[in-house]
């Protein structure tokens, strides 16, 4: 089935529906943009011209390009006008019930070879279909926000979903300047799968007292390279939008471990706390934020006279040992090898984050903090915790990463490119995985398995097969 795509209805004008809209008219198309009444579809309409007007102004689109394209846009409240469309994007507000009605009326009042995809977060794309004539030509085509601005639309298959179906919407897609990945219909897509830990791990940290917000968040952005920290992040999305997507997949999922949701994060939903739109949230956003707090500069006189590599991610520092994190407490190591232990994050920029045994003498730990801030490093010192910040978070993720592969998710590149252009990490999880190697977080998520006690740092076995075959490359 091959439709020739020149109508596009879009169903809902709310922030996504009037945003995909404004996509499909700058590319050419006829739009029907429906809502349920006509002060909805004028919301949507007049927050379109707004936007388009202000790219005038600013000198990024010309006054006649803007006329045209909002001539294309029909508003339209009756849902039979949409018979004349070739493709529908439902982005109506996300409830199943409202979903299967309006596509059970679709099915209905649209041609049999109209397209008709929905813009969901969760909802199941077989639940949708299933009450649909020919669901082989109902699929997901999810967006992100805001749909003009964000390049990802991850193309979505149902259980009867057809592969030529999904061709072409990945080919629409890429007309209209975006990057499509494939996945198949399953709770949370690729990414808001995948990005559970990056926030899940933060809330943990919170919640075990480890470090202060602004440490948490300072270092995943300064030792992980990721564009913003998480809890920040669930701020400007919206402490409610965030858990609810999180609850979401944690009951889809059959309430698995990996996904528990965070009783803080319930707890500032539950006070209103919802992040910037609400003007508090993790954070007070009505004042100025203080930055995290760096250790001071310690004095020389804790200079380490001998320094010895003793061997990868082991440094000794006179008597005192620097180890990057496996996933142990610095308490562990120091009982173990009798001696004081500092461990240290995951390197990368300008920050290191370190714990101290708590048998240390502060001499010790004010060797190695003296001996990275040598190095160019600001020291962040956090509670003595197991995998520390940064590791601990991307070891989870490429491990979600690894474990939505194994599923038949997606393809390994589709996963990279959905975690870059989606939330803009800095590498895709599977690659990043490779390079950090995959025995390194098989062990780190051991030690976090068996500090715990807890299913939630379960290594998936994808994990445990590629740390084997990398061993075996290296004997
Ligand atoms: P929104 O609340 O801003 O807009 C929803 C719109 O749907 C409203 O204008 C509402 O009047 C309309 N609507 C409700 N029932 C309808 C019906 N029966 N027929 C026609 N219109 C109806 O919501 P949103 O944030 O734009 O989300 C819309 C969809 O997009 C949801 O499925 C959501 O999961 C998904 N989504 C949202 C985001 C996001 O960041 N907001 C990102 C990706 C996907």
């Amino acid at each position: 089935m091959m439709t020739r795509i020149q109508t596009v209805a879009v169903i809902g004008s709310g922030t996504m529906g009037a945003g995909i809209a404004e996509v499909a008219a700058s590319h050419g198309h006829q739009v029907l943009l429906y809502d349920i009444s006509a002060a909805a579809v004028s919301r949507g309409v007049d927050g379109i011209r707004r936007r388009l007007e202000s790219r005038v102004a600013r000198g990024k689109l010309t006054a006649a390009t803007c006329e045209t394209m909002l001539a294309r846009l029909i508003p339209v409240t009756d849902i039979d006008s949409l018979a004349a469309a070739d493709l529908v994007i439902e982005a109506a507000s996300e409830r199943l019930e409202i979903k299967q009605a309006l596509f059970s009326q679709l099915a209905e009042i649209c041609q049999p070879h109209t397209l008709l995809t929905s813009n969901t977060s969760s909802i199941s794309i077989t639940a949708i279909a299933a009450s649909v004539s020919h669901p082989e030509r109902v699929a997901g085509l999810h967006f992100f926000n805001p749909a003009p601005v964000m390049k990802l639309v991850e193309v979505v298959s149902g259980l009867a979903t057809s592969e030529a179906v999904v061709e072409q919407l990945c080919n629409l897609a890429m007309s209209w300047g975006k990057q499509p990945v494939r996945c198949q219909s399953t709770p949370g897509f690729i990414v808001n799968r995948v990005a559970r830990p990056f926030y899940s791990e933060a809330w943990r940290a919170l919640e075990e007292q480890v470090a202060a917000p602004e440490v948490i968040d300072a270092a995943l952005r300064g030792g992980g390279g990721f564009p913003m920290g998480p809890l920040e992040l669930t701020d400007l999305i919206g402490q409610d939008v965030n858990f609810a997507v999180t609850c979401s997949v944690f009951n889809a999922f059959w309430q698995e471990r990996r996904f528990l949701p965070s009783l803080v994060q319930q707890e500032l939903v539950m006070a209103g706390r919802l992040g910037k739109k609400s003007g508090h949230g993790v954070y007070d956003w009505r004042t100025e934020r203080a930055p995290a707090e760096v250790v001071g500069a310690v004095s020389a006189s804790y200079g380490p006279v001998k320094i010895e590599k003793i061997s990868d991610g082991v440094t000794e520092l006179d008597d005192v040992l620097l180890i990057e994190t496996q996933g142990e407490t610095a308490q562990v190591l120091a009982l173990r090898t009798g001696r004081a232990v500092v461990v240290v994050d995951r390197m990368e920029g300008d920050v290191a984050i370190v714990a101290a045994a708590d048998s240390n003498p502060r001499s010790a730990t004010q060797k190695a903090i003296y001996y990275l801030q040598q190095q160019g490093k600001n020291v962040l010192h956090i509670a003595d915790y197991p995998g520390l910040l940064v590791w601990r978070t991307v070891a989870m993720i490429v491990n979600e990463a690894l474990d939505t592969l194994q599923k038949g998710v997606a393809t390994e590149q589709d996963i990279d490119t959905a975690m870059r252009l989606g939330v803009n990490y800095p590498c895709g999880p599977l690659a990043w995985g490779e390079r950090l190697g995959w025995q390194r977080l098989l062990i780190l998520l051991e030690n976090l398995q068996r500090h715990y006690g807890e299913e939630r740092y379960r290594p998936c076995s994808l994990l445990r097969q590629r740390a084997l075959l990398e061993s075996g490359y290296e004997s």
